[in-house]
């Protein structure tokens, strides 16, 4: 599957201080080294949630965890057909997770430098010394040279090829059980992946070390971004407001618009289809900053739309005009009359996002002048500013979501709709109704809710801009 890249990706480590750099040069004074992870390379931190996920389903596959507690690790969405994250520890990708929709699992995907973080019990083929040096080289695992297949692998499995001293040399898909393999003597057993040698180096450290090392790179970006916003403001004299959606995004770009011209309302687009931690974070953030909130809202357009054109699909997104932009365009109408409006926008999102300018106007809400102050940043950069401001940022990200926003948002992966079904049974109970009614009303197919159908609609067209 093709990686857009969208901007270069930022990620260094620091093998002194074991942490993420997002630059060359480490707050400790060291030089950093260049880690080479899959464009478009938007990182973001695993959370403890993540962190079980991943270690649970390694303790699964290979019989140990990967994550050691007090290590760092660091997560990179890949483009494939559902859902799959790029793991990072010790400065190296040590594996990756992806989402099977037809399956409903995940798999998991190993990389030669998992063993420095732990002990493969499960799926693993050992080889003697002979072979190893073939094997090194890049040929498949053949009969002869193998010592023992650990006795869980079956054919199509992921496995460990390790030497007599444990040392792995290698990672694979088994081309046969271990049952099978025991009486042959010629013939492929593992038909290695090929990947790019890099350097790991493991140490335990906090992300309150991940902030000091990084103090500077953030700085930089900070103060590019606070010019921007005070140059625009002058520069435009309209009332000035932020687009605030509860996710991180936002929240960073209304922490710069504190710092740059003050205190500044917040414009929430309310589509009544937002998950409760996004409304607590609401009432937390103006709380703490003390800047008012406005509310446009969506819900009723929501119902209205759906009723007339059913669920909103990932190529049919009539949604964002009904019940955010149309919304917000009459809201600033009432308000102000025109404004300006800072938007979490970054170009690491997507291709379309980076594309686009630092200030522009959205056709549907000819009253509002948008601006991007954290157009270059990445989701890194938000995560670590977030850290180091002590921000109160949405818990949803603790949970391992990584998408605030609808709920049951068609763009959404399965893997990520899944944990939501699971997360938020009320949530999904109250949309599986309503889609399924509508789809009975309309001769659908019987499983159009189950499968997954409704979210992708027979000649639907281009996705519309949500941002607003
Ligand atoms: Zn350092």
């Amino acid at each position: 599957m093709k990686s857009p890249y969208l901007g270069a990706i930022p990620l260094h480590w620091c093998d002194a201080c074991h942490v993420p750099v997002l630059g060359k040069r480490c707050g400790c004074g060291e030089k950093t080294r260049f880690v080479g992870v899959t464009p478009p390379g938007d990182l973001r931190p695993a959370f403890p949630s993540d962190i079980r996920l991943i270690n649970h389903l390694f303790l699964e596959s290979f019989g140990s965890t990967l994550i050691p507690t007090d290590h760092l690790a660091i997560l990179n969405k890949v483009p494939d057909d559902d859902r799959m994250e790029e793991i990072i520890v010790g400065g190296a990708i040590v594996g990756a997770i992806r989402y099977l929709p037809g399956d409903g699992r995940w798999e998991v995907l190993p990389r030669p430098d998992a063993p420095l973080l732990m002990t493969p019990k499960l799926r693993y083929v050992m080889v003697d010394d002979g072979a190893a040096a073939f094997i090194k080289d890049g040929s498949s695992v053949l009969a002869p040279g193998v010592v023992e297949i650990e006795s869980h692998t079956e054919k199509g499995d992921e496995v460990f090829v390790l030497t007599r001293d444990g040392t792995c040399i290698g990672v694979g898909r088994a081309k046969m059980g271990a049952e099978e393999a025991r009486g042959i003597t010629r013939g492929q057993i593992v038909r290695l992946r090929k990947n790019v040698p890099q350097v790991c180096s493991p140490g335990p450290a906090t992300w309150d070390d991940a902030v000091d090392a990084n103090r500077e790179h953030l700085a930089t970006l900070e103060a590019d971004s606070i010019t921007f916003i005070r140059d625009l403001a002058e520069q435009e004299d309209l009332p000035v407001t932020v687009s605030y959606s509860g996710g991180k995004d936002s929240l960073v770009t209304l922490l710069l618009a504190l710092k740059a011209i003050g205190p500044v309302p917040l414009l929430f687009a309310d589509t009544g289809l937002e998950f409760p931690e996004t409304l607590a974070n609401i009432s937390a953030v103006v709380d703490r900053y003390s800047v008012p909130v406005f509310r446009a809202d969506g819900e009723s357009g929501f119902w209205d739309g759906f009723s007339r054109q059913g669920p909103p699909a990932v190529n049919f997104r009539w949604c964002c005009k009904a019940c955010k932009l149309t919304p917000v365009q009459k809201l600033i109408e009432r308000e102000w009359g025109e404004c300006l409006s800072l938007i979490g926008q970054r170009k690491y999102e997507s291709a379309k996002r980076m594309k686009s300018r630092r200030v522009w106007r959205n056709p549907n809400v000819p009253n509002q002048l948008s601006a991007a102050p954290i157009q270059h940043w990445n989701a890194l950069h938000v995560w670590l500013y977030l850290f180091q401001e002590k921000a109160p940022y949405n818990t949803l990200y603790e949970k391992g979501l990584d998408r605030i926003g609808c709920y049951m948002c068609p763009s959404s992966d399965i893997a990520h709709l899944k944990m939501i079904e699971e997360e938020y049974p009320v949530l999904w109970d109250r949309w599986r109704s309503a889609v399924t009614e509508y789809g009975e009303a309309t001769g659908r197919p019987k499983n159009w809710f189950e499968s997954g159908a409704w979210r992708i609609k027979k000649g639907g067209s281009d996705d519309e801009d949500s941002h607003y």
